[in-house]
């Protein structure tokens, strides 16, 4: 089964590549561990997730506020939020002959062992007792604390005094500007403010080609709300975020909602869920987080300063809010979309390889081509049809490389739900019933079926 699923995993890596979806960051100069660039077709996947994602969380909801905070901010709030502290580190160990590094965590977790909150000595005493070795089967050095944020430094200033980070999450940006949203849009409780993002970690060990990189994109929304109301706002986020891994195309049997352990919890928060998805090859692992985090941030920003967090309600009460917060990887979730729509099938007596994504998501929404591309006529018309459509929705694809076959196969490839082909019935020259149709030809199905070029923008906004 694990075989079977590292097979496909290496297999989607490599359409990705092949057909423009993913490559590896910096590669002509030999690749940077952990990074990875969007190509044409991935740009078009992540602004579709990114898109989708703003629409059901923020526009067609009345208590969803937008922001776009700056990657790098004041370091104090750094300092406040912990992450500066051990609270942001993974364990390290050294392979004493290569030099190369490994999380703890991780090589013990292969071990069947869940290091999760231990302390470096119980990592060493397990790894001196179990006679844990290096994937190259040397020794290990003891565990030490890895701090994940980027170090930059701003304008001329030397020393620590122009010290900043890259964010290794969104979600201080958001705190920190809860005042000025409140002020400037006097949200009625409970509300939330979502934004979209890069975010940067140092990552020990980056690995499964999007799951765990160094420089990636968020989607977060921190949810204020009343203390006395987090359990009934946390269910209906909840089915929320459950709505979005549907709209995803993730099948249920695919998703797994972990009830984070009470010791296992971050510092900060009350209740964690872990979205789970089961990627080939890996199974179950995290997708995205919702934590219940208190009203810890912004009464430690407060603290820290000066400036008052609290929300005044109409009637003169004033409270820090309490947070709850769904936090979504893009490169997660398009690493499972990419999984659930990967489609080996046979037609025609061909094996032949598809994306079934949905329609919402693909690139391309449909592709069109004349039959012949040497045939003045049906070039004119497709143009037409072409130029129709990509008014109307934009991610249309002009496709008149090679045969009509090996275009369906190359657009199968890539998701295109729909192939559009001018022929001469389209013309009116044989069958003047058929003048102004087209075949659409279903990605799924291989079906074909005519349909009025007037008819063409409803069949395919269905
Ligand atoms: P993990 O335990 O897998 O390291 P995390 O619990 O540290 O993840 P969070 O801090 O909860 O992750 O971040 C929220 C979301 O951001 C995660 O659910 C994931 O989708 C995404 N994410 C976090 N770290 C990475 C990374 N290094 N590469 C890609 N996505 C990431």
């Amino acid at each position: 089964m694990k075989e079977e699923g590292n097979s496909k995993m290496e297999k989607i890596v490599s359409l990705c590549k092949r057909r423009g979806f993913v490559f590896q960051g910096s590669e002509i100069y030999g690749g940077l561990k952990g990074t990875w660039d969007h190509g044409p077709l991935g740009v078009a996947l992540n602004n579709n997730i990114k898109r989708e994602w703003w629409k059901l969380f923020v526009d067609s909801r009345e208590d969803m506020y937008g922001l776009d905070a700056a990657i790098i901010m004041n370091a104090k709030t750094w300092d406040v939020s912990g992450h500066t502290g051990s609270g942001f580190c993974d364990p390290l160990v050294e392979d004493s002959e290569t030099g190369e590094r490994f999380r703890a965590d991780h090589l013990l977790k292969d071990h069947g062992i869940d290091a999760e909150g231990m302390l470096l000595e119980e990592i060493d005493g397990i790894i001196a007792e179990k006679g844990i070795k290096s994937p190259k089967g040397n020794t290990l050095s003891p565990a030490r604390q890895f701090n994940l944020m980027f170090e930059s430094r701003i304008g001329a200033t030397a020393g620590d005094e122009g010290k900043v980070y890259l964010r290794p999450e969104t979600a201080q940006g958001i705190f920190v500007n809860f005042k000025n949203v409140v002020d400037a849009m006097s949200p009625k409780m409970p509300f939330g403010i979502a934004q979209i993002g890069k975010a940067f970690r140092n990552e020990i060990a980056p690995r499964e080609f999007l799951f765990r990189v160094r420089e990636f994109e968020q989607m977060e929304i921190e949810y204020f709300v009343k203390e006395e109301h987090w359990e009934e706002e946390y269910e209906k986020l909840r089915k929320d975020i459950q709505v979005w891994h549907k709209h995803l195309g993730l099948r249920d049997e695919n998703i797994r909602e972990y009830e984070v352990p009470d010791n296992d919890l971050a510092h900060y928060s009350k209740r964690t869920i872990d979205f789970e998805y089961n990627y080939p090859g890996k199974g179950f692992d995290e997708l995205a987080g919702f934590a219940y985090r208190t009203d810890h941030d912004l009464k430690s920003h407060m603290e820290a300063s000066g400036v008052s967090q609290e929300y005044i309600e109409p009637d003169g009460s004033r409270y820090i809010p309490h947070v709850l917060e769904p936090s979504f990887g893009i490169g997660r979730a398009i690493t499972a979309v990419l999984c659930e729509a990967y489609t080996e099938d046979e037609m025609g007596g061909d094996t032949r390889t598809y994306l079934k994504l949905p329609a919402h998501l693909a690139p391309y929404r449909a592709a069109v081509s004349p039959l012949l591309k040497n045939k003045p006529q049906l070039v004119e018309k497709a143009r037409e049809v072409f130029t129709m459509l990509k008014k109307e929705f934009g991610n249309i694809a002009w496709d008149d490389n090679g045969n009509v076959g090996k275009r369906y196969r190359r657009q199968d490839e890539i998701g295109t739900p729909a192939c559009i082909v001018i022929d001469f019935d389209t013309l009116g020259d044989e069958k003047p019933e058929h003048k102004d149709t087209v075949t659409v030809r279903d990605r799924d199905t291989g079906e074909q079926e005519r349909f009025k070029i007037e008819d063409l923008v409803a069949k395919l906004s269905e």
